[in-house]
């Protein structure tokens, strides 16, 4: 049996913050080659973490965040969606339809009822599921009375993308929204509502976001690209190939891993496939990322 012939599935979990919810779902797994994900690091390092399949691809979950504060819904980046071809869905060995509508159902959450849409940034794998076709194949904003929240660089560099950037920079992920009306511009750290926020953390791209939750005296980050695996903080020298501006990846990290440790924060980290929530511990001057028992994937024989 090869690796992708298993089947990864997310453990949704809930993280209460005083009086806000905080559920971890998903849009569920794709498979990218594992050189992208580990840049630099030499293969014989990062396959000890997860093992590759025999196309050099390793899966990548795609976690997403609902939040309920006060009256709002608000969810954090909305996956890959179902908009590719079927040759590309091949090709990332993405299985199943409607994914993290799925998750949202599960919690009694229609799609009518998001309120805000948070963008870490506007890489495919975060916002491919903004928009949809309707059933007569017109492109139309999933969550329909939803503001999507987006910084004002990172729109800026997705509508007017170069030559390394345009793979993973889709206008039908953002237009639909404009056209609607529905597309909110921010330009740095934003308040979102009482205890949630965003905070520029740069190097995966110039304008990459973080979002932070705060509530009951206990904190939680999602990390999304800034630290998208928990080796990432462990390892700093660890980048992915996709980082824009590695060397900034590593100084944001460095913050995150400060801030983290002060705050004894919930870290969620959007792709791992061997856990999505932890907390960073530092032994003798290491770093150590302890996951959430109950946030370990299931990885599922079979396929
Ligand atoms: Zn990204
Ligand atoms: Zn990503």
């Amino acid at each position: 049996m090869t690796e992708s012939t298993r089947l990864y599935r997310n453990s949704p979990v809930s993280l209460p913050l005083g009086e806000i919810q905080v559920h971890v779902i998903s849009d569920g797994v794709v498979w990218w080659d594992g050189g992208g994900m580990f840049g630099l690091t030499p293969k014989v390092l990062w396959r000890r973490v997860i093992q590759e399949d025999e196309l050099n691809r390793v899966p990548m979950m795609l976690r997403t965040l609902l939040i309920r504060a006060g009256d709002k819904y608000i969810l954090v980046d909305t996956g890959i969606g179902d908009k590719m071809s079927e040759k590309i869905r091949t090709q990332i060995n993405l299985k199943g339809r409607d994914r993290l509508l799925t998750d949202l159902a599960a919690l009694g959450v229609r799609p009518e009822d998001i309120d805000i849409v948070l963008l870490t940034h506007l890489h495919n794998d975060h916002c491919g599921g903004n928009t949809r076709f309707d059933a007569s194949g017109h492109l139309v904003p999933t969550f329909p009375n939803a503001e999507y929240w987006v910084q004002r660089r990172e729109l800026a560099d997705a509508m007017f993308p170069n030559e390394r950037t345009r793979g993973t920079y889709f206008r039908e992920n953002v237009e639909p929204l404009m056209e609607t009306g529905q597309l909110q511009v921010i330009d740095g750290d934003t308040d979102v509502v009482p205890g949630v926020w965003t905070t520029l953390t740069p190097g995966h791209t110039a304008s990459h976001q973080c979002v932070v939750v705060s509530g009951g005296g206990e904190h939680a980050i999602f990390l999304a690209d800034a630290v998208s695996w928990g080796v990432f903080l462990e390892r700093l020298a660890w980048v992915p190939a996709y980082d824009l501006e590695p060397m900034v990846s590593i100084h944001t990290k460095k913050r995150l891993a400060r801030w983290a440790l002060r705050h004894d924060a919930w870290l969620i980290f959007q792709h791992d496939a061997r856990f999505g929530v932890g907390k960073l511990e530092e032994r003798e001057g290491r770093y150590h990322v302890r996951p959430l028992d109950d946030s370990r994937s299931e990885i599922i024989p079979g396929g």
